[in-house]
């Protein structure tokens, strides 16, 4: 588990250090463009003042009389910026400031130098279209440079901060996003667990059994009881088997249906399974009625909804003593069906009430499986209501009785 939570903050934090390595680049080349092209703008201002005066008149450029580099008005430029005047061939005719490197350059340059670095912009001077020479403009690009790392220092420190609150979030939220991984992780330990409980007492009965026979090999009275034991013990592990195989069936059915929902009569099938039930109640001294009003139609499948009221009815065969009643009824209204199983059993306790449709689950283990109970009834109950947008509600006090109701949408009533 915690293998898994550093695993997934460290990919999340890869993802994003991707991301934020991408904008940061991004914007740092942005800004530094921008900050370039304001000094280039700046540059070329200086120049557009500084071309005012230059004396055009001679057979070589040159500086009005009087002109200095005060003679611009910009407040920035006076103490950084120094000026030189080129002609054709790139030989420095005059300057104005303290210039640091005597060469032409026709394109913006960065001239590198310790501790400063110089940016240069030309101005090609032309009068009536003929070209004369070149102003050239050289300034040093330490304001720049101190903003560009002002930016970058921000925006580092900013994206480090920004790290280690996403390392914390990442790992926070890999613990909610595991969450749900570790829940059906446990639920299925829990389950393999259960299962494997419930086999090992019907397979501990066959073999001790199967041991205590090879000594009653020549008592055929006891080696029939033994046998009978046996088959009690195979017979439960049947019914394990075959209900978690119908309880996987019906998962996958729900989740991935491939069999089309049939019209089911619901009245039918309530009159068909309270028939089949009727002698066994009898036999237990229970009585049984029922109550069928309506003929509501469902969209869903025979067989499940068949077995879902048969193991209600099987509860409450087996938690309701001799001349107990049991009572199902059907009922509708315009949209849903109402089938209630109700008995004057041993009831269930109210804090097992959340649990009862868990699988395995059980009030009293000894009871259910003296009789026959496999744990998984209403888990199977609950798996077939959902697969039919039915819900389930039980109502239960413990020594008056149980109260189950399923409500199933239905698609018309038949008159
Ligand atoms: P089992 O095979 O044990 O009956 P079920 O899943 O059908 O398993 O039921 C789970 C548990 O719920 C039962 O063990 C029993 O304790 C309780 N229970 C279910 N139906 C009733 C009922 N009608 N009256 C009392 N207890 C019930």
């Amino acid at each position: 588990m915690k293998f898994f939570r550093w695993n997934v903050t460290f990919q999340f934090v890869f993802l994003a250090l991707c991301v934020y390595v991408g904008l940061v680049g991004l914007s740092l080349f942005l800004f530094s463009r921008g900050l370039n092209d304001a000094l280039d703008d700046q540059l070329k201002s200086l120049l557009a003042e500084q071309s005012q005066l230059i004396d055009f008149n001679g057979k070589d450029l040159k500086w009005l009389e009087g002109s200095d580099s005060a003679g611009f008005h910009s407040p920035f430029s006076r103490p950084l910026a120094s000026f030189q005047l080129f002609d054709l061939n790139g030989k420095v005719l005059g300057s104005h400031g303290s210039y640091h490197c005597a060469k032409l350059f026709l394109h913006p340059q960065e001239i590198k130098g310790l501790p400063v670095t110089y940016r240069t912009q030309v101005l090609p001077l032309i009068v009536k279209d003929t070209l004369l020479g070149y102003l050239q403009v050289e300034m040093p690009t330490t304001q720049r440079d101190a903003v560009m790392m002002k930016f970058a220092v921000t925006i580092c420190s900013v994206t480090l901060l920004g790290f280690a609150l996403l390392a914390w979030a990442g790992y926070n939220f890999s613990k909610e996003a595991a969450k749900p991984i570790y829940d059906s992780y446990e639920v299925l330990r829990q389950f393999s667990a259960d299962v494997a409980h419930e086999l090992n007492t019907p397979i501990s009965t066959v073999r001790a059994t199967a041991e205590n026979m090879s000594e009653e090999l020549n008592e055929p009275d006891a080696l029939r009881t033994r046998l009978e034991v046996i088959n009690r013990a195979v017979d439960r592990m049947n019914i394990i088997v075959k209900d978690l195989s119908l309880l996987t069936r019906l998962g996958m059915e729900s989740e991935k249906p491939t069999k089309t929902p049939e019209q089911i009569a619901l009245r039918k099938l309530v009159v068909d399974v309270v028939e089949e039930f009727k002698d066994r109640f009898q036999q237990k001294s229970i009585s049984f009625s029922s109550k069928i009003e309506g003929d509501p139609i469902v969209s869903g499948h025979q067989d499940p909804l068949h077995r879902m009221l048969a193991n209600l009815l099987e509860n409450a065969l087996r938690y309701t003593d001799s001349n107990g009643e049991v009572n199902v009824e059907l009922y509708s209204d315009h949209s849903h069906a109402t089938i209630t199983v109700s008995d004057t059993g041993i009831g269930i306790p109210e804090e097992s009430l959340p649990r009862i449709f868990d699988r395995f689950y059980r009030v009293d283990k000894a009871r259910s499986r003296d009789h026959g109970g496999s744990g998984l009834g209403l888990a199977i109950v609950k798996a077939i209501t959902a697969m039919h947008n039915a819900e389930i509600d039980v109502d239960s006090e413990v020594g008056k009785g149980t109260t189950f109701t399923v409500i199933v949408p239905i698609q018309k009533i038949r008159a």
